[in-house]
């Protein structure tokens, strides 16, 4: 036996008093534990009746989410009707629309909220010199039908004589008139853009530097699919619209019925030999660059120079001098073989129906829309036929949307003055960082990009221009004046003031062919709801109009706001990664700058993601999704959500966690992809269904919640999404 364990075994008078001890030792430890149990469980319980938002921002967001989901169904089954399922019952299709959603009734917001400053006149308007007086006054004379009643017709009646008249309408027409002369006054006077597009943009090449560029046209009847598929709806509706105003403008009615035809047949010829938008993202592909000799050389059946010297034949240089053209002078082509099956085509028709078609389309594009009855219903009844409309829509909507896209900045200096929140622009600013360093973690992370491609792409995510809000010129109204200063009122003539202002336009996009790129410059404006990547100048843009809700509020919680305008963010920094975009280099140059090894796992990628988005049936329609023409966009949506997720968790980790939001029992992880479905919230009606899978680039909402969501392993994890189930299947597509 060992000493110390006699010892132990001793009963000595002290053992029961240290039992004692012992003993209540014992029961102060359990006493202690059942205290801090207590006050853990208090705290915990006090921390969550603490942690719950009861500001009145925090209960009117929590109301309208709670208000748009469908709880009662599985998020992991059909994560849009969860998200969605309450918003699309309690948001029928409005009469005056083909469609409705979260993302279009921002819009309609943004629209009344210029028409009631467009609508202020506290004070007379100086349409001489102001350029916000100058618009509003511009409004006014579109809202006043019987003014323009009156006078419409002697403004048309110039302008035809101007374009040597209108055979439909019986006019002679001169046996020498020339189709490039009359088609350079339309696109430097009117934006005509009906038998190709000639503009002045950056050089995809030399991004420094403004190139004259022709493209396809752009079709009336919304894409080239309703001319070329045999006899559909659409294309009899347009033919009685042709053939309904012509009558309306006193054309002879056989001459209107055989001309309507006519017309409508050139366009449909035209429309055969442009190219498909699915078979157009490869820009590298599509552009071409050539010299005005070589046009004249090899395209004998359009005068190109005649063509360009006439249409900039009243401007001029900085210095004053005219700007002329001459065989040397480069043009880019996007689509060449569109300009060459033009220069065959031409010559199969004679000049007075080419004339007829342009005058139709120069109608069609700049009067016909804000002419009252009876020419308004006969639109009208072209609109209803093809489900866009019901009844009429009120008169100001047209005469917002016009003025917002003539005078872009002045419309935008009134909008930011009274409806943007300066906040914002702080806390976007450190969203974007956020966002691109999470792309930049991304995009280091990657196996499949070479290191040099990596770098070079961690370059052009560095040098990534934003903008955002708008252009800080707007604070004064002498930079904006200056900007809209050769912009000329007529009073009392709302179309003579709509032209002039038309040609002003047009005058300052085409004399910047002279001038280098500015890339200062904002190419739209901040009362729009949207967001934009620019190849040419590497530049993202967020304007003002996006900066709410659903997209951005300073009351939701951060989660929130980076599943909204975070989203957007990261797909606008993704396109410049996406199958178009990748194609430029930092400073806005088409150039190889990826390794054919990287440029083919890419394109491996990216037919995972066509293949996946095409197999997506739209249920409504029981129509497929054309994966090939949405790629782009379904690229960028994919990115997006994984970056802005990823710049959440940093966010988070940065600051304090947001509290909850009152009666919605979801976690963060799980707000911030509620909110990114919620801006999809919407319904179409059939037709409209039917025309947006033939024509948009974008899938439509319930596919962009799908799409993106089930390639998601976060949402996975948010969710708790058992592999195998619809939003979380076992093979997934990514390319960022
Ligand atoms: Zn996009």
């Amino acid at each position: 036996m060992r000493p110390d364990e006699e010892d132990g075994t001793t009963k000595s008078p002290g053992s029961r008093w240290t039992r004692i001890w012992a003993i209540i030792a014992l029961i102060l430890l359990i006493l202690f534990l059942l205290v801090l149990g207590a006050a853990i469980y208090f705290y915990i319980n006090y921390k969550d009746s603490s942690d719950v938002c009861l500001s009145p921002g925090c209960i009117k967001t929590a109301s309208v989410i709670l208000s748009s989901m469908n709880s009662s169904v599985d998020p992991c089954d059909d994560f849009y009707e969860f998200a969605c399922g309450q918003w699309i019952k309690g948001h029928p299709i409005p009469d005056d629309a083909p469609s409705v959603s979260n993302f279009e009734n921002l819009g309609q917001d943004l629209e009344f909220a210029l028409k009631e400053l467009l609508d202020e006149n506290d004070e007379p308007y100086d349409y001489e010199t102001s350029a916000v007086g100058k618009a509003k006054y511009f409004y006014n004379l579109c809202l006043n039908e019987s003014e323009i009643l009156d006078n419409w017709r002697t403004t048309f009646d110039e302008v035809v004589k101007s374009f040597g008249g209108w055979p439909s309408l019986g006019h002679q027409m001169k046996p020498d008139a020339s189709i490039e002369m009359l088609y350079a006054d339309m696109v430097a006077k009117f934006k005509a853009d009906s038998l190709f597009k000639a503009t002045v943009q950056p050089d995809d090449k030399n991004s420094q530097r403004h190139v004259l560029l022709i493209d396809q046209p752009q079709l009336n009847l919304f894409a080239r699919d309703f001319y070329v598929a045999a006899e559909n709806e659409e294309r009899m509706a347009y033919l009685q619209l042709i053939r309904d105003v012509l009558i309306l403008l006193d054309a002879d009615r056989t001459r209107a019925t055989l001309d309507a035809k006519e017309i409508i047949d050139f366009e449909t010829a035209l429309a055969n030999i442009t190219m498909a938008d699915e078979h157009r993202h490869d820009i590298a592909e599509l552009y071409t660059k050539i010299t005005l000799g070589e046009m004249r050389r090899s395209l004998p059946h359009f005068n190109w120079p005649l063509f360009f010297n006439r249409m900039f034949k009243d401007l001029h240089e900085k210095n004053g001098k005219r700007i002329t053209f001459d065989d040397n002078t480069e043009v880019v082509v996007y689509g060449y073989e569109f300009l060459r099956r033009l220069d065959v085509l031409i010559p199969q028709y004679d000049n007075r129906l080419i004339v007829n078609y342009l005058e139709w389309c120069w109608f069609f594009k700049t009067m016909l829309r804000d002419l009252p009855d009876p020419f308004a219903l006969t639109i009208f009844k072209f609109y209803k036929t093809l489900n866009i409309m019901n009844v009429q829509k009120v008169r100001w909507h047209g005469c917002v949307t016009r003025i917002n896209s003539l005078m872009p900045m002045a419309t935008s200096a009134i909008y930011v003055k009274n409806h943007f929140d300066h906040e914002a622009k702080q806390q976007v600013e450190e969203m974007i960082s956020l966002i691109m360093e999470s792309f930049v973690d991304l995009l280091l992370s990657e196996d499949w990009l070479t290191k040099e491609t990596k770098q070079t792409a961690k370059q052009k995510v560095n040098e990534m221009k934003r903008k955002i809000g708008y252009p800080d010129y707007l604070n004064d109204p002498a930079a904006v004046n200056n900007e809209y200063k050769t912009f000329k009122v007529y009073p009392g003539h709302y179309y003579q003031t709509k032209f002039s202002f038309y040609e002003q336009y047009q005058r300052d996009v085409l004399e910047r062919i002279t001038e280098a790129v500015d890339r200062e410059r904002w190419v739209a404006g901040a009362a729009l709801v949207n967001a934009f990547y620019s190849p040419n100048t590497n530049e993202i843009i967020f304007p003002a109009g996006i900066l709410q809700p659903v997209f951005y509020s300073k009351d939701f919680p951060s989660s929130m706001n980076f599943g909204g305008i975070g989203v957007v963010i990261g797909h606008e920094i993704t396109h410049g990664f996406d199958d178009r975009g990748r194609l430029y280099d930092n400073l806005g140059n088409i150039r190889q700058w990826w390794d054919n090894a990287t440029i083919s796992k890419f394109e491996h990628k990216a037919q995972c993601i066509e293949k996946q988005y095409s197999s997506y049936v739209l249920d409504q329609i029981n129509m497929q999704i054309n994966g090939k023409s949405t790629k782009g966009e379904n690229i960028a949506d994919n990115g997006g959500l994984k970056q802005a997720y990823r710049a959440y968790k940093k966010y988070e980790k940065r600051h304090s966690r947001p509290p909850r939001l009152p009666g919605v029992n979801l976690t963060h992880d799980q707000l911030f992809f509620l909110n990114y479905a919620q801006i999809w919230c919407g319904t179409m009606n059939d037709k409209e269904a039917i025309r947006k899978l033939r024509t948009s680039e974008h899938s439509p909402g319930p596919i962009r919640v799908k799409g993106p969501l089930s390639n998601s392993y976060d949402f996975a994890k948010a969710y708790n999404c058992e592999p195998g189930s619809q939003m979380n299947p076992r093979e997934k597509c990514r390319v960022w």
